[in-house]
């Protein structure tokens, strides 16, 4: 619209001049928060959240969590950050120091893209959706910092720590109300930038909420809990046990092979009972007993899993001085496995060593018994085939940890800590005297040899060449 040149121009009303407001001075709360895990052997472990405001004062508590969360100190500081953000005034600036800088990278960075993926597949989501509702509902900044070494803020997370300790040896309430407070959390999922993936994890995540557990599955759990309780005097939960499937030193077929065990789902023994014409494939031909993955992996007599149990044991009495007792709660909980020295301390190495022996030697055992069965119609494979095999299977995974540790990838780090890898092979190699301390770019270096155990058929062509 065009405007004449003797048209008045229309100007806006002058501001309204407002008198200065007395600012309130700012009032700020400091919080410190702490998580703290009582896990006494062979027993549930049971986490606690501690808040330490200032020596003396009322607010100063530690407050066990729910038994039904994972009872970590990351939980456990999770609750801690709730209850401060719940007991501050929502006027005054709260800042919230953690030993933990998980807490304040959930906080800062993963909070928008969680909600945003309407939590799916966000594990612990119940609490952290009712943290993001309350810090919402606040009215003035909340800071989360680091406690650092040595800083005073330090010293009094570690009073947060004694208070949280001290609950959580006792048994004590566990309610916790995680009441959203209402027009503060956001429905759903955003239909606008979310992956495909999401979208599918939040409809599996729908359909499955209210399936009930397999019952081979449970037995499969609890199987390995006791196993693992047993040899080696720690508990450990349904999260454990699933998480211990996917740790890196299990190679991902292997790590398949273990799942499909852990609910059962291989077809052998019971599974074809119920198919007509195929109830005979129940039956193990060589022991005539039902063929289940407990028989298969620790008690066929057909040559296979004796041979394969024996060669893994020299070779770990190589390194160690007591050899675990093989079961299928054992080997399918290998990734739980847990040695210390005389100082507690974890032993990376050994603990690696473990997992890899265990996890290739019954997935070796399960290869050689697919072939037996399926290729070779029950017709078994020689004692020395069996070992070469497995002493291939192991070399394998060594060569593997050289290129890994060798190779680097980004920046100037191998994609595998080459001292783990020291760790994990040092005192099973052959020939280890004659070769450096660093071994990792030697061309010939090799494991087994020194643990084969000689088997008849060996003992026997020695014989009659000599
Ligand atoms: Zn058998």
């Amino acid at each position: 619209m065009t405007r004449r040149k003797d048209e008045p121009v229309e100007r806006p009303d002058p501001p309204v001049r407002r008198r200065a407001a007395v600012v309130p001075t700012p009032v700020t709360t400091t919080v410190y928060i702490a998580g703290a895990v009582h896990a006494p052997p062979r027993k549930k472990p049971s986490a606690a959240a501690g808040l330490f405001v200032s020596p003396g004062d009322s607010r100063n508590k530690g407050r066990c969590i729910p038994t039904t969360e994972e009872q970590s100190q990351y939980v456990a500081e999770l609750y801690a950050t709730l209850d401060a953000v719940r007991n501050a005034d929502t006027n005054s600036t709260l800042t919230i120091f953690s030993t933990q800088k998980h807490i304040r990278e959930a906080m800062n960075k993963k909070f928008s893209k969680w909600e945003h993926e309407g939590w799916a597949g966000t594990p612990h989501r119940e609490v952290l959706k009712c943290l993001a509702a309350e810090l919402k509902a606040r009215k003035a900044p909340t800071i989360f910092k680091l406690a650092e070494p040595g800083t005073p803020e330090r010293m009094m997370c570690r009073q947060a720590t004694t208070l949280a300790k001290g609950v959580a040896r006792t048994p004590e309430s566990r309610e916790w109300d995680l009441t959203i407070p209402r027009g503060t959390a956001l429905p759903g999922l955003s239909l606008q930038g979310n992956r495909q993936k999401i979208f599918y994890r939040s409809i599996r995540e729908e359909k499955t909420r209210n399936m009930a557990p397999r019952p081979s599955t449970m037995k499969s759990l609890e199987l390995v809990r006791k196993a693992v309780e047993d040899t080696f005097g720690r508990y450990v939960s349904d999260a454990d046990i699933w998480r211990a499937v996917y740790v890196k030193d299990i190679l991902p077929h292997t790590a398949q092979f273990l799942w499909k065990g852990l609910h059962n789902a291989h077809r052998i023994g019971k599974y074809w009972t119920h198919i007509p014409e195929c109830e005979d494939r129940a039956i193990c031909k060589a022991c005539d007993t039902t063929e289940d993955l407990a028989h298969i992996l620790v008690g066929c007599r057909s040559p296979g899993q004796e041979i394969i149990w024996k060669a893994a044991e020299s070779l770990w009495l190589e390194k160690e001085t007591q050899w675990p007792a093989v079961s299928l709660g054992t080997i399918l909980g290998c990734g739980l496995a847990e040695f210390r020295d005389e100082k507690n301390k974890l032993k990376h190495g050994t603990q690696r060593l473990y997992r890899i022996l265990i996890s290739e030697s019954a997935y070796l055992i399960w290869r050689l018994r697919n072939d037996r069965v399926i290729s070779r119609d029950g017709e078994p494979t020689t004692e020395d085939e069996i070992v070469n095999k497995w002493k291939y299977a192991i070399n394998q995974r060594l060569q593997v940890d050289k290129i890994l540790a060798n190779r680097p990838t980004k920046g100037k780090r191998p994609t595998l800590a080459p001292q783990l890898v020291l760790a994990t092979w040092s005192d099973t190699l052959d020939n280890e005297q004659s070769l450096p301390a660093d071994w990792l770019r030697e061309p010939r270096v090799l494991v087994g040899s020194r643990a084969f155990p000689k088997t008849p058929t060996r003992r026997r062509n020695s014989q009659g060449v000599g």
